[in-house]
């Protein structure tokens, strides 16, 4: 006999913990669910921020809230109010502990950790066969969220990296009202480098470098810079070093092709869940969890992520390639967006949710000469009007 599901999660990190969640609510009722995890425990390995209006999912979770947020070269320091919409917090162990419990709590969702997939999932008598490091498990449907094996680096127009520390000073170090989005005083020559700063407490925070460059970068690719950025930012004070976090995001990646068949479906984030250009996922795998959840209980195919609007996907990537020709450009053009007066337009633009003054806002806010001649090089017949890109 081999354990049969209605649903396998193959990964139970942010997103298939967020549908299992998501089904968890509805009690008794819904599919047979499996969540596969590799990891035998889950332990504090990232922090999760977002923008969160009335109705986010899982504000209860978050420990933090700032109502302003600071973009910053060396000469120019913008700070955005976000009273209105605050810049939230919550620790994965906050998250992971919500989603065990909310599982724990329901009989037809088992939590399987310490399960590794070990192959790609076949397809036997309409059922999938998926081998693991203990067993073959078969279910109907699978939502894939595991990461593509190795970044596919050609896939993306940049790579988000950061490495960072939690950091406890012995002084006071730190504005526990203000986060540092970007600052970048402290940026290399010719590479869009950052820090982003999340103070938590005035003695404690998350001190990150971060680097948007043509191809991800691993931890001992930031160490150096990260470590020149938290002597910078704790002065002479005493620390010690609570956690370190590392990430690579892909921005600006084509949207994934469905499968074609629709009992398969990937998801996560190198499968539509990031914000192109900003990095953020959290809020959109929430709502892809609730939309996926909401198919699986009404007897229909999983969902993959829904794709943005044609306008905030043109958008992103004619941002991201800008940022990409031109690096040098990267802090006066993300001050230039800070600096919209409302800074209700950049924050709705950044959360997915922008109207068509938010839309207008952005593009007035930015000048026009490199979006114009990146324009040009995409389009071969206004090439042909601009040689050498003279449109700017
Ligand atoms: C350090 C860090 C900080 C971030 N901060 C933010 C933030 O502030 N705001 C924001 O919006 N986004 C943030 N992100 C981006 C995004 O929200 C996270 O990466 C999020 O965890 C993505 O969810 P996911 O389910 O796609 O991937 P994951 O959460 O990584 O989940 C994938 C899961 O698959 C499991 N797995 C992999 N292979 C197998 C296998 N063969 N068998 C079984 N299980 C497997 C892994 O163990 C993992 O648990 C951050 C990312 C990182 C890495």
């Amino acid at each position: 006999m081999h354990p049969d599901s209605d649903v396998a999660i193959l990964g139970g990190g942010c997103a298939g913990l967020s549908l299992a969640m998501r089904l968890a609510e509805s009690g008794a009722k819904g599919p047979k669910v499996v969540v596969l995890e590799e990891r035998a425990l889950y332990v504090p390995d990232r922090t999760w921020c977002f923008w969160a209006d009335d109705d986010t999912r899982l504000r209860h979770l978050a420990q933090h809230r700032w109502s302003s947020l600071a973009v910053a070269d060396c000469q120019t320091r913008v700070t955005v109010d976000c009273r209105a919409v605050p810049y939230q917090m919550i620790p994965s162990d906050l998250f992971y502990a919500a989603a065990v419990r909310a599982i724990a709590q329901t009989p037809r969702i088992e939590l399987a950790l310490n399960e590794t997939v070990i192959s790609e999932p076949r397809k036997e008598d309409q059922r999938w066969r998926i081998e693991t490091s203990t067993q073959v498990r078969y279910a109907k449907q699978i939502i894939d969220t595991r990461p593509p094996p190795r970044p596919e680096r050609e896939s993306a127009i940049l790579w988000q990296s950061f490495l960072g520390q939690e950091v406890t000073c012995e002084t006071a170090r730190f504005d526990p009202d203000c986060a540092t989005l970007m600052d970048f005083s402290a940026g290399c020559e010719g590479t869009i480098a950052f820090l982003y700063l999340l103070p938590f407490s005035k003695q404690r925070a998350l001190i990150e470098a971060t680097v948007f460059a043509p191809k991800p970068l691993g931890p001992s690719d930031l160490a150096a810079r990260l470590e020149h950025l938290v002597r910078q930012q704790v002065g002479g004070a005493g620390f010690s070093v609570l956690r370190t976090e590392h990430g690579t995001l892909p921005m600006g990646q084509a949207t994934p092709a469905p499968l074609t068949d629709p009992t398969y479906v990937r998801v996560g984030v190198a499968r539509g869940g990031v914000r192109s250009a900003s990095g953020f996922a959290f809020q959109r795998i929430q709502r892809w969890a609730e939309d996926c959840a909401a198919a699986l209980m009404a007897g229909l195919p999983p969902k993959a992520h829904a794709p943005d609007p044609w306008l905030l996907r043109s958008m992103d990537r004619l941002f991201l390639r800008v940022l990409r020709a031109k690096p040098e450009a990267a802090p006066e053009l993300f001050l230039r967006l800070f600096a919209i007066k409302d800074s209700g337009h950049m924050i709705r633009f950044m959360n997915d949710r922008p109207t068509l003054a938010d839309y207008a806002a952005i593009v007035w806010a930015l000048p026009a000469g490199p979006f114009l001649r990146e324009m040009t090089r995409s389009l071969p017949a206004l090439s042909a009007l601009f040689p050498g890109g003279r449109a700017g």
